[in-house]
């Protein structure tokens, strides 16, 4: 066997066998096979896709790539929770201790934010004192003890990935489906969870554009988990407009805490609400959404959630200081108000723009090596659908930058306006692939 004719198979639109796979990964791994022979591959697989059957093979050679975690000496079920990244998504941080709250075991990694996209690790760094490289013991006694840790990647687990990725990233080859899912479900599956929710986000601010592109990664993601006999679920969620109305790192903890308050924006506690209520289920500790659903909705207004939180930053080295005194956290010196030229009722709000504008004022990196301003962001005050008069406010950014004229403009572009209330059919129906 040897790579040449493993890229003139894909090249030619042949499904790659188990062997070939396997020899792909191991080759590229053990550096037999060199960078540029593994982006022809990556580029074919690009254009010519992959089988159920060969994305299921490429997700275990990933999987099995480095370690392993084997969680099974926590007791019940572990659930994991995965979004493919958008504009103002703390949901995580907001859903693992709600649902650690109600007993669930929440054993979580996550990525930082690039491009547009924010991370849930910067979000929590943002909290000073946080931690988020624990070593696999510490993971699991928090998880055991407290019901919710979330961590930054092992660079133990699914090292293939980790060079793919990069490799990915600089060849034009990130956005593929084969590859997104295989990706995501080699990562999530070395992890040790027993039960995984996955949110696909779609829309102008996500990695899938169109609904039909999102309905095939879910699928493709949750086959992926039947076939290696994980109870593996995905909802399919908006991301033609931000979630909630912070976005950026400081800014959205915030949002977070006002959420488990009970006085979060409504699209983002309602998310949190769903997906709550499949993973309580998916953990086998309530029969039917309905009953988790109500679980999570006492447990926001008796504290029990804010308390849970407070208990997982604690636990992770934050100062809990700043989650009871929120005001504690440094704002910007520049706080800019950006009113409508327009009236009318906002059909939706680019999230890309807003994702882009918020990375640009310091909120986001767009190398790796960039160093966010925590404090950094936009704070919506219109979503879609909201009437608007000529003159009221839109939104604010916040910002130590001083000439960003180019991103105020660029942040107004974002909300585009229409005379007719929204109708009931012209939001955004989330669905769900089991
Ligand atoms: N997130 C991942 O982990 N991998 C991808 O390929 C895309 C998004």
């Amino acid at each position: 066997m040897n790579i040449i004719d493993i890229i003139e198979a894909k090249k030619d639109k042949k499904a790659l066998t188990k062997e070939q796979i396997h020899f792909f990964i191991k080759g590229y791994i053990d550096k037999t096979i060199e960078d540029y022979q593994a982006s022809a591959l990556l580029m074919a697989i690009t254009i010519n896709g992959m089988t159920s059957e060969e994305t299921a093979y490429l997700t275990e050679e990933m999987r099995v790539s480095g370690e392993v975690w084997d969680l099974s000496d926590i007791p019940g079920l572990k659930i994991d929770k995965h979004s493919t990244g958008g504009v103002g998504d703390k949901v995580s941080l907001i859903l693992g201790p709600l649902v650690a709250s109600c007993g669930a075991k929440m054993a979580k990694m996550s990525g930082r934010g690039l491009g547009h996209t924010g991370g849930t690790l910067d979000k929590m760094e943002s909290i000073p004192g946080m931690r988020i490289n624990l070593t696999k013991e510490e993971f699991k006694k928090q998880v055991k003890e407290i019901g919710v840790c979330i961590i930054g990647q092992s660079k133990d687990i699914d090292p293939a990935d980790k060079k793919l990725y990069a490799l990915r990233d600089v060849t034009g080859t990130v956005q593929s489906i084969p590859l997104i899912a295989s990706s995501i479900m080699s990562k999530k599956l070395a992890s040790g969870a027993d039960c995984i929710l996955l949110d696909v986000k779609c829309g102008k601010g996500a990695f899938m554009k169109t609904y039909e592109d999102a309905k095939i990664l879910a699928t493709e993601m949750v086959n992926i988990g039947k076939k290696l006999k994980k109870n593996v679920k995905a909802e399919i969620t908006d991301m033609n407009q931000p979630l909630g109305k912070a976005v950026g790192n400081s800014l959205e903890i915030k949002e977070v805490i006002e959420t488990l308050k009970g006085n979060g924006p409504k699209d983002l506690e309602d998310i949190c609400l769903s997906s709550g209520a499949i993973l309580l289920v998916q953990a086998e500790l309530f029969k039917n959404t309905e009953d988790a659903r109500k679980a999570l909705v006492e447990n926001i207004k008796n504290g029990k959630a804010f308390e849970k939180f407070k208990e997982f930053v604690k636990a992770q080295g934050g100062d809990v200081e700043y989650i009871d005194h929120p005001e504690k956290f440094p704002v910007s010196k520049n706080l800019i108000e950006i009113k409508s030229d327009d009236e009318g009722y906002i059909k939706t709000i680019d999230a890309l723009a807003i994702g882009l504008g918020s990375c640009h004022l310091g909120g986001g990196r767009e190398k790796i090596t960039d160093v966010i301003d925590m404090s950094a962001g936009i704070i919506l005050n219109k979503k879609v659908g909201d009437f608007v008069k000529k003159g009221e406010l839109l939104c604010t950014l916040h910002t130590n930058k001083d000439n960003v004229d180019h991103i105020i403009k660029s942040v107004k572009e974002a909300f585009i306006f229409q005379a007719e209330p929204i109708k009931e059919s012209e939001l955004f129906k989330s669905g769900l692939i089991e």
